[in-house]
């Protein structure tokens, strides 16, 4: 039996990994790759197998470097399952239209200021693409076993890093020989608001695991509290949009619930919050449908009704037009739109009307890829090119990364070093640097054998 490593392969995009187990092939995650444009296109369009010939696809969770390519899988013919937990379908739902609609709306500005004689772009997919992939879903609750394909049993336990977000435990059997593997997914933190704490994987004989933050340790979360309030409060003052990259659903919540305390307490006055998406999904509705994610804190907040977080102090915004108002609309108030990285959709469209007037902020909450643009926005680059046209950036950033949903160094060696008897580790999901000092510390933490893989190395298991 044999794996292979097809992406986030020392970067943090691009989550897939394929599994060869006695003739069956089943694909952990199915992610979009983001990073510089031509080559994000060219992976995405072109898929380093053919996805016909899969039995199964197995989803760690519904974030889009992660999901995001299994409409192009479908649309190239596969024609299997999709297992992940119900938490993580339901986010796809939205997740995964919201992407092949916004890449239509980006390709129709961009063949619209196409020169004659250039050719059209064309999406990866569409929202009608997206909509034939949710057809494939199949999903399972945590903590039970099931069979993807023959020779491939997996079980999902929670990550704890977004709703639905799982690990995955698998038992491959091929010839007579079992090898049981370990996927952490992304890795969530403990005692992080709303979500339940990582469980912990069962004994292995390998181990995948994530290295985002393979070389940080993270601020205390109350840190991270006083930090928004302090770049908040100051655009306030200003009168100015603050301007946030971020899905609907995911770290948002965290940064809703922090504001929502702040204004409760009266160190912040409140402000509209907007929240722009072509397929606005309202996030209370989401949560509240699966108390199987929640830790015991938030269920409790739940059963007692009215709005825990703050959710009802949003306002989602579906019409384009009522997106373009907001380009004129004078701050102070926030909006938060996708995508979280700043390659594609609406969001394009509140920095180009924002980034140059030094009263506005660009706020900064999750995680940037490197080439992005939303990574050389958060280093502090002078000039932003949207659309193919140079904006200078005049407006404040920040970027609060304890809001974090990974686990960090010290989180990722103590979850590898629980395991028994010095399982194989591979090395996935973070940046070179990061990728690298992680396997150095699990070395150092008295594993022997830890890969750092590169991009479509294959591994005998
Ligand atoms: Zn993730």
């Amino acid at each position: 039996m044999k794996l292979t490593i097809w992406g986030a392969a020392r970067t943090v995009t691009g989550s897939m990994h394929l599994l060869d187990v006695g003739g069956r092939r089943v694909l952990l995650d199915c992610g979009l790759y983001q990073g510089r444009r031509a080559e994000a296109a060219e992976r995405n369009r072109n898929l380093p197998f053919d996805p016909a010939g899969l039995d199964a696809v197995i989803l760690s969770h519904a974030h889009l470097d992660h999901a995001g390519t299994i409409p192009t899988l479908v649309k190239r013919g596969f024609q299997g399952e999709v297992y992940s937990t119900a938490a993580t379908a339901d986010l796809c739902r939205y997740m995964l239209q919201d992407s092949g609609h916004i890449q239509e709306m980006d390709c129709q500005i961009v063949n619209k200021r196409r020169k004659n004689g250039e050719p059209c772009v064309e999406p990866l997919y569409t929202q009608a693409d997206a909509i034939a992939a949710l057809g494939h879903f199949a999903s399972v609750p945590y903590d039970r076993t099931f069979t993807a394909a023959p020779g491939v049993q997996f079980r999902f336990l929670e990550a704890g890093h977004i709703l639905g977000s799982a690990q995955v435990a698998l038992t491959l059997t091929e010839n007579g020989t079992t090898r049981r593997l370990d996927f952490t997914g992304d890795l969530g933190r403990k005692n992080f608001p709303v979500t339940r704490d990582p469980a912990s994987l069962p004994p292995a004989d390998a181990l995948i695991i994530e290295s985002t933050y393979g070389n940080r340790r993270h601020s205390e979360v109350g840190s991270v509290k006083d930090a928004i309030l302090q770049v908040v409060k100051r655009a306030y003052d200003r009168g100015g949009k603050i301007v946030c990259p971020a899905f609907a659903v995911g770290r948002t919540q965290g940064l809703v619930s922090i504001l929502h305390d702040l204004f409760n307490e009266g160190k912040l006055p409140p402000m509209p919050l907007f929240v722009d998406s072509p397929l606005a999904v309202n996030a209370t509705n989401v949560f509240a449908l699966h108390p199987e994610c929640l830790d015991a804190e938030t269920l409790a907040k739940v059963r007692k009704g009215g709005d825990p977080f703050g959710f009802a102090r949003l306002t989602y915004i579906t019409a384009a037009e009522d997106s373009r108002r907001l380009n004129d609309r004078p701050g102070p108030f926030m909006v938060m739109s996708a995508s979280g990285m700043c390659e594609a959709g609406r969001i394009l469209h509140h920095l180009r009307h924002s980034v140059e007037d030094p009263k506005n902020l660009l706020l900064f909450v999750g995680f940037q890829a490197e080439h992005t643009l939303g990574r050389r926005l958060a280093e502090g680059a002078k000039i932003a090119k949207i659309y193919g046209v140079e904006y200078p950036v005049r407006a404040e950033v920040a970027r609060i990364d304890g809001l974090s949903a990974h686990a960090d160094k010290d989180d990722l060696v103590a979850a590898a070093r629980a395991l028994p008897g010095k399982p194989r580790v591979f090395v996935v999901h973070g940046e070179e640097e990061q990728c690298l000092s992680l396997a150095e510390s699990l070395r150092a933490g008295g594993l022997p054998q830890v890969e750092a893989p590169l991009r479509g190395q294959s591994f005998a298991l």
